[in-house]
């Protein structure tokens, strides 16, 4: 009996894996002085080349399954120099596992074709059928701070998260470590850092060290039970234009949380609840118009929720990633072990004054 989507989560994963060491060489490589005679900023040549290198995984195994990808090739397609300089990362850029490799489907021919992947990202999402979604660098100040960012990737099928993995190289290892208040900063991709988050609907969630050939071996994960609100702590990001941190810290408050909020980039979040290394993740609309993007949360909600968490928006209500690009009918979200999702979901509506 084959497991179901096992052949998506493998691809996922080498494909997450593959397109996070392209984001490295691009940090590494920015640090230095080294990366480029073009005026572009390291986030746009990273989340160009990492974009290129998944989608091109996905079209080999699965060429008949759409995607939603953040990026559009139109810029390059105006800026030669740059088009080549991203080619040549991305031409150069492989897991150092033949096999795992020939999985993906191997290099992308050349700089044209490159694009024409690019572009396959244009899905417009919706209720029907298989679409990925990819944000191939969340987290962008962080991946710059050399603080968190991640390298995320799902499968909606029918509207429904089905698999998803996240790629974070800069988070510990170590499911246990605990969060540091600066590890929002000061958490480059040395020795010890680097993880593989994934999950299948109904299998669970799994943790692995982030690797440069083939998958490391996993360990599942799960959220940690709170027994003392008192000794909770949110996670919430580092810019305050995301998610509104003085309500946040009244909702802290009236739930007897002590501890400050951990602040850091990118569906790291989502991954270091999951593993019970924070606890809830708070994203509070500073806006009634902003849409948040279906790539930002995909993998992140099937990963808490099969790491035994609840999420939902500030009106309770599930995601819904069948709507389109957007989670238009959304506002928020809360992601919290389900045992006190309720608890929480109560307070922050009574802060927001939400009905
Ligand atoms: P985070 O690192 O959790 O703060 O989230 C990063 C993501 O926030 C980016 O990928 C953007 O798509 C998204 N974003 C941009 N503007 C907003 C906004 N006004 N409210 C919420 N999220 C936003
Ligand atoms: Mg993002």
């Amino acid at each position: 009996m084959t497991t179901l989507y096992a052949k998506e989560l493998e691809i996922a994963q080498l494909a997450v894996q593959r397109a996070s060491i392209l984001t490295k060489r691009v940090f590494h490589d920015s640090a230095k002085g080294t990366l480029s005679k073009s005026d572009a900023s390291p986030v746009t040549i990273g989340d160009f080349g990492a974009q290129a290198l998944i989608i091109s995984a996905l079209l080999h195994n699965f060429p008949h399954d759409q995607v939603v990808a953040e990026e559009e090739a139109a810029d390059l397609r105006a800026n030669p120099s740059l088009r080549d300089q991203i080619f040549e990362l991305v031409r150069t850029t492989k897991l150092d596992d033949v096999a795992s490799e020939g999985l993906l489907g191997g290099a992308i021919k050349d700089a044209d074709s490159m694009l024409d992947i690019i572009d396959k990202g244009n899905s417009k999402g919706g209720r029907v059928g298989r679409i990925w979604t990819i944000d191939p660098i969340d987290g962008t100040k962080g991946f710059l701070r050399g603080g968190q960012y991640a390298v995320c990737l799902a499968l909606l099928e029918d509207g429904e998260v089905k698999v998803g993995a996240i790629g974070c190289p800069n988070l510990p290892v170590d499911d246990s470590a605990p969060l540091t208040a600066d590890i929002g900063a000061n958490a480059t991709d040395e020795e010890g850092r680097g993880v593989l988050f994934s999950a299948v609907i109904g299998q669970g969630a799994t943790s692995r060290p982030l690797k440069t050939g083939a998958l490391a071996e996993g360990k599942s994960i799960s959220m940690k039970p709170i027994t003392e609100m008192s000794n909770a702590s949110f996670c919430e990001s580092v810019e305050a234009g995301h998610s509104n941190q003085s309500e946040s810290a009244q909702i802290a408050q009236k739930l007897g949380i002590t501890r400050p909020s951990v602040r850091m980039d990118s569906q790291a979040k989502y991954g270091s609840i999951a593993r019970g290394a924070g606890d809830i993740y708070l994203r509070l609309p500073t806006s009634k118009t902003y849409q948040e993007k279906i790539w930002d949360h995909a993998a992140g909600d099937l990963i808490v929720r099969e790491a035994g968490g609840q999420v939902t928006d500030t009106r309770g209500n599930r995601l819904d990633f069948g709507v389109g690009r957007t989670l238009a009918t959304n506002s928020g979200v809360i992601a919290a072990p389900a045992a006190v999702h309720g608890q929480v979901l109560s307070v922050v509506q009574e802060v927001l004054g939400v009905k």
